[in-house]
């Protein structure tokens, strides 16, 4: 299959999940992941109309944007952000989505300051409280978001979860359930300079339950692109 057949397809299948669930369909966006895929991949993909890239590697994301690949939707940075790379990140995309910490919560902060700028981020939450992932526990979220004004360079504008992976792909639904309701408790709280517009969760192989469980934005990359060549 083709990029440009993978996201017709992909979109088809987001919006009948949303219409499903008896959600609108507009309200769920198509984030490219597109780790390991060239520049002319991507412009392949943007063409073919997702809603936004996602980048993993600050070198990916610099060579890429030197390449304007681009070009045409806004691009974020959805992977693991080493602290001593945040001045290459800050500023160059329009949403942080990694954020999975509070040193790097503070050095975005400062970096931002820097330049003049508020930069917006998600919160990545590690829902299977896995060792081997980074994130935010849910229960450090609400205390953490007690003490937001101290950033003022930040906005945070939501979540962001990468569940365990499963055998089935119905099994992350209670993952996604969780992170839906904590985005509601934020909600609700009302604290300055935070909202809960994007609750960024689900890929190649649970979107559509991501859907159902309220995912506002789905992050794919094998699915529109193929299997990642992990040998070159
Ligand atoms: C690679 C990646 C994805 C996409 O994963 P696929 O299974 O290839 O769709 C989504 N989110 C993050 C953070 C990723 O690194």
């Amino acid at each position: 299959m083709s990029i440009e057949n993978n996201v017709a397809a992909i979109k088809a299948q987001m919006r009948a999940a949303a219409i499903a669930c008896g959600r609108n369909p507009d309200e769920v966006l198509l984030c490219a992941a597109t780790k390991m895929n060239d520049a002319e991949a991507v412009r392949r993909a943007i063409a073919a109309g997702v809603d936004c890239c996602g980048e993993n590697r600050v070198q990916e994301l610099t060579q890429k944007l030197s390449e304007n690949a681009y070009e045409g939707v806004p691009v974020h940075f959805i992977g693991h952000l080493q602290t001593n790379k945040v001045r290459q990140v800050v500023g160059k995309v329009s949403l942080i989505q990694s954020v999975d910490r509070p040193k790097l919560l503070a050095c975005i902060q400062e970096e931002a300051a820097r330049q003049g700028i508020c930069q917006d981020i998600l919160l990545e939450i590690n829902i299977g409280n896995e060792e081997s992932k980074s994130g935010f526990a849910t229960r450090d979220i609400l205390p953490l978001l007690e003490k937001i004004s101290d950033f003022p360079n930040v906005r945070v504008k939501g979540l962001m979860c990468i569940p365990p992976i499963c055998q089935n792909s119905g099994d992350n639904a209670k993952f996604f359930q969780e992170i839906r309701n904590l985005a509601v408790d934020i909600t609700a709280k009302k604290y300055d300079n935070v909202s809960m517009g994007i609750v960024s969760m689900g890929m190649s192989d649970d979107y559509q339950s991501a859907i159902a469980c309220g995912s506002t934005m789905i992050r794919v990359g094998t699915a529109i692109f193929g299997a990642r060549d992990y040998s070159k």
